[in-house]
């Protein structure tokens, strides 16, 4: 098992297959891109299924979620999806999204095995995605959705990362869009993530605000709490449901206590925290010859110093030197 000194297990592995991407988010990146990192540096396809195998089989992962960087530039995706599939005993394995690319592939991935996909979807405005995304792909978007709900990867999810004063008028559209098609939505609170460091807490909407206007035009109860587990959605039934929406209050209402998950970025680290200030390099263990008992110990020991919380809140509070991108979201 994977147990830090809180007595927290993780279970929940994202591993994060590219820290390249083809949009550029606002809240995650600049308009001119990244510093990539070279490509020796990356794990290849057979480091990721091995670091994996020995998760699944040795330490308890139940859940492998495949994020970036945008996973789908990752050439070798669906044989990845294909191989974790495989594992005895078998993970849940989802992948992290912006759907770009996804209409071409959501197929192979269904037959892969892939259970379950996330789709960033933060505005249903062309233009407005263009100032957001810094690039013209909103139709793109929107078709990788429906490939990925007509090749039956259920329930679809969609996230969403509201901003004060450029789509934040679009949480009840995005709401009705989804319910119409039945994709699953979340809306998450923006993180202080960006590689800019542009994050400020007065244009963060906050979890409250979300709720405040989605409830001016729907009628939301609480969801069995028992479904939440160790999620950070809050659910709600719309309408008395079975439709549901989820609010992911990362800064608000932090879920640390509850965490499960820990992450393998796309260099071979292992972080027990998006926020985390140090990572164990598994990397060049596993290229220096290290066996696999050795790369359980160093695995374990990685998670059991993770922090209590992420201390956002707290004025000491330093953000990661690696943006959301390269850690993998
Ligand atoms: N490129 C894929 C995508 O966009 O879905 C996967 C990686 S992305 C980093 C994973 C998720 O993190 C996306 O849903 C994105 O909206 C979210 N995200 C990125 N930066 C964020 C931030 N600063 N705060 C909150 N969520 C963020
Ligand atoms: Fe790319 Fe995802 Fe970051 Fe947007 S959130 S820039 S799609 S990695």
């Amino acid at each position: 098992m994977l147990q830090d000194s809180f007595g927290r297990v993780a279970t929940d592995l994202r591993v994060s297959l590219t820290d390249r991407c083809n949009l550029r988010c606002s809240y995650c990146m600049p308009p001119e891109g990244l510093e990539w990192l070279p490509n020796p540096e990356l794990l290849t396809a057979d480091e990721i299924v091995r670091l994996v195998t020995i998760g699944v089989e040795r330490l308890g992962i139940t859940e492998v979620r495949y994020t970036g960087g945008e996973p789908l530039l990752r050439r070798e995706l669906v044989d990845i999806v294909t191989r974790t599939t495989a594992l005895v005993p078998t993970p849940q394995v989802s992948l992290t999204t912006n759907g770009i690319g996804l209409s071409r592939m959501a197929g192979s991935l269904a037959v892969a095995g892939l259970h379950r996909v996330n789709v960033s979807l933060d505005t249903l405005d062309r233009e407005t995605f263009k100032k957001l995304a810094h690039r013209d792909r909103l139709a793109d978007v929107l078709a990788g959705l429906e490939a990925a709900h007509a090749s039956g990867l259920r329930p679809v999810k969609v996230n969403t990362v509201l901003m004060r004063g450029i789509n934040d008028h679009e949480a009840v559209p995005l709401l009705r869009y989804c319910l119409e098609r039945e994709y699953e939505l979340r809306f998450i609170e923006q993180m202080p993530l960006d590689a800019q460091h542009g994050w400020r807490r007065e244009n963060m909407i906050t979890a409250d605000e979300i709720l405040a206007r989605l409830q001016a035009a729907f009628d939301l109860t609480d969801a069995d709490p028992v479904e939440r587990g160790s999620a950070p959605a809050e659910l709600f039934l719309v309408e008395g449901g079975p439709a549901r929406v989820g609010v992911i209050g990362s800064v608000t209402r932090p879920f640390c206590g509850a965490c499960d998950r820990v992450r393998l970025t796309a260099d071979g680290q292992i972080r027990n925290c998006l926020f985390a200030t140090d990572e164990s390099d598994l990397r060049s263990a596993m290229r220096s010859g290290a066996s696999d008992d050795e790369i359980v110990e160093r695995w374990r020991s990685a998670v059991r110093i993770k922090k209590a919380g992420h201390g956002i809140d707290d004025p000491t509070f330093l953000q990661p030197s690696r943006p959301m991108s390269a850690i993998g979201g």
